[in-house]
């Protein structure tokens, strides 16, 4: 479907309409016409543009934002006035997105772009819809292929180190909850632009209107594929099992790379001036190689804990009490956040309901755990990260200093797991109580390959233990039962965002490096997919406006 189709531009916007669960298809239509006070024939139309819940209270309200078309624009003008006032009636924005610039012949020198994640994608399909066929590079291998060496590791405990959670086409979301939202600013609707290309690869509907969408694995890879023959079909190209090896930098200009081919063991050099660096956060071999270059970058503060596990009937029933189960709110969700008395913060991150735990490691004798879920969200129980926040000065020593760290805790876990790739585990009763676990309880972990119980009690500097002690007691009182004794803790958690930024200016590129632009996660400028894909897009914009000189176009 074309992006017309998709994205219509409405009228009026009505926000904060609220409705019982169970209301019937006609009270949301007689709701607008009530709060506008307008006649049956005088609404022309209505489109839901999002729809949340509002669980605070008792009664348990659906909460609707829709687009309405009235019958005349004259009625429009009118309506509007009469409510000028009123901040939950307004005119609907244009979220309509236009390329800001379109090459008027190929370029010789093509645009590289390092990474075929979500920032990655965005930027390839930018810098192709504007005529810049962009040549991707990406170490990992096709989504379908790379499944099976991820599933190597979960099944056989067998680690691929170029091609796993991490790496690979679609980049480290593929294997995940596909959550959909993002807390960023956002005043050009990107994130609609992202949503809308999402659907026109073949992602539900569903996801431009609930509040907050996902779109689990399964869908997702065939999302990423569809959107692979979109950027191949308007002139782009993507080399698989090819890795960005090296610089070259000449007087503060990028000039070429070096690229290994990983499926034949050769190497080449890449003629280019104009690089997106999209690499994800777990390219550690590439941050030393630019580190090594001088390409200018920083410690930044990132977070480490480890994976909870409860039953999801318990977020259900403590979260949506009687209405728990309803097919429209799916499986609860949820989002905590504790400050400890030592000062540091513990928060939940990455709340998959409904999912598994995974082993998402990309390193051998390493152990890393993060989630993930299909788009039913039905698996027995509910994971999240359950990180501490920590900053350089607790891990000083330059730029890479964050990235020794988090392999000093991912070889322990290794270790503590049994060195076969299981996770070492522990139930909450017995980590606040300061014991190790000898056998699991009620709760059946769901990591793969497997779960050792122990003592997890060294497994992180004591700091964050000690402020996770006191966290889970505290969020036991917010959800009532998810400091059950019961629940299962697996470590380690590091991968929550980049240990380090590698800094930009106020054009996209590299402070010391022109032609470097450092995107997404990796270079810490978004954290999860729909923010990565809207870096992808601004990066893209910002080095196609460099390459084609004007806003007219090459
Ligand atoms: P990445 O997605 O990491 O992509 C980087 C790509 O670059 C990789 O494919 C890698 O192979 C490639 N690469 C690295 N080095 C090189 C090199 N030298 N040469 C060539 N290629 C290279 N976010 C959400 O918003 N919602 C979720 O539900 C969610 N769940 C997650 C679950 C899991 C298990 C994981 C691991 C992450 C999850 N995230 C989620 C986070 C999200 O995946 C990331 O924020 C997002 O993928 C970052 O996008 P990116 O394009 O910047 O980097």
């Amino acid at each position: 479907r074309s992006e017309k189709q998709i994205l219509r531009v409405p009228m009026i916007r009505l926000t904060e309409l609220k409705l019982p669960l169970d209301h019937t298809e006609d009270a949301l239509p007689a709701l607008i016409k009530r709060t506008l006070g307008i006649q049956p024939d005088q609404l022309r139309g209505h489109t839901v543009y999002k729809r949340s819940y509002d669980a605070r209270k008792q009664k348990l309200l659906l909460v609707y934002i829709a687009d309405v078309e009235v019958a005349s624009a004259d009625l429009q003008a009118t309506l509007l006035a009469k409510f000028s006032n009123n901040p939950h009636i307004r005119p609907a924005p244009d979220q309509t997105y236009h390329l800001v610039t379109t090459a008027r012949q190929a370029p010789a020198l093509r645009p590289v772009v390092v990474g075929f994640g979500p920032c990655g994608i965005f930027a390839a399909l930018l810098l192709a819809q504007m005529g810049l066929n962009p040549i991707v590079l990406e170490r990992g291998k096709k989504v379908r292929e790379r499944t099976k060496d991820t599933w190597g590791l979960w099944r056989k405990g067998v680690l691929n180190p170029e091609s796993n959670v991490q790496f690979g086409e679609g980049g480290a979301g593929t294997f995940s909850d596909g959550k959909l939202w993002s807390q960023i600013k956002d005043p050009r609707f990107l994130g609609r632009k992202v949503m809308t290309e999402f659907v026109k690869a073949g992602a539900p509907d569903e996801i431009l209107l609930v509040s907050k969408p996902h779109i689990g694995t399964f869908k997702l890879v065939k999302v990423v594929e569809n959107m692979r023959e979109q950027i191949i079909a308007m002139g782009g190209e993507i080399r698989f099992e090819h890795r960005l090896s090296d610089v070259l930098i000449e007087d503060g200009q990028l000039r070429s790379l070096s690229v290994q081919n990983l499926a034949d063991g050769t190497s080449y050099e890449l003629r280019t001036d104009h690089m997106v660096l999209a690499p994800g956060h777990s390219a550690r071999d590439t941050f030393a190689m630019l580190h090594e270059r001088g390409v200018y970058m920083e410690a930044k503060p990132f977070s480490v804990g480890f994976r909870i596990e409860h039953p999801q009937g318990l977020i259900d029933r403590a979260r949506l009490g009687q209405h728990a189960g309803h097919p429209l709110l799916g499986a609860a969700d949820y989002k905590l956040v504790h400050h400890a008395g030592n000062g540091r913060s513990v928060y939940s991150f990455c709340m998959c309901p409904g999912g598994t735990v995974v082993a998402a490691t990309s390193e051998e004798g390493r152990v890393v755990t993060n989630g993930m879920s299909q788009y039913s969200r039905n698996e027995r129980n509910a994971n999240a990260g359950i990180v501490v926040g920590i900053t350089p000065a607790d891990y000083p020593g330059g730029p890479l200093a964050g990235i020794a760290f988090q392999r000093a805790l991912e070889s322990h876990a290794f270790t503590l797991g049994g060195g076969t790739y299981e996770a070492p585990g522990q139930l909450v009763g017995d980590f606040v109580a300061g014991r190790a676990s000898t056998q699991l309880g009620s709760v059946e972990p769901s990591y793969k390959p497997g779960v050792l119980m122990t003592d997890l009690g060294g497994a992180l500097p004591d700091y964050a233990i000690t402020a996770m002690r006191e966290a889970l007691p505290v969020f036991g009182k917010k959800i009532r039962g998810f400091d059950m004794f019961d629940a299962v803790l697996t470590g380690v958690e590091t991968r929550t965002s980049s240990p380090l930024r590698i800094t930009r200016g106020d054009d996209f590129q590299s402070i010391n490096v022109k032609g470097l632009y450092p995107a997404g996660e990796g270079a810490s400028y978004a954290g999860g997919i729909l923010s990565a894909g809207v870096d992808g897009i601004e990066v893209a914009e910002a080095l196609a406006l460099s390459m084609t000189g004007n806003k007219g176009g090459a």
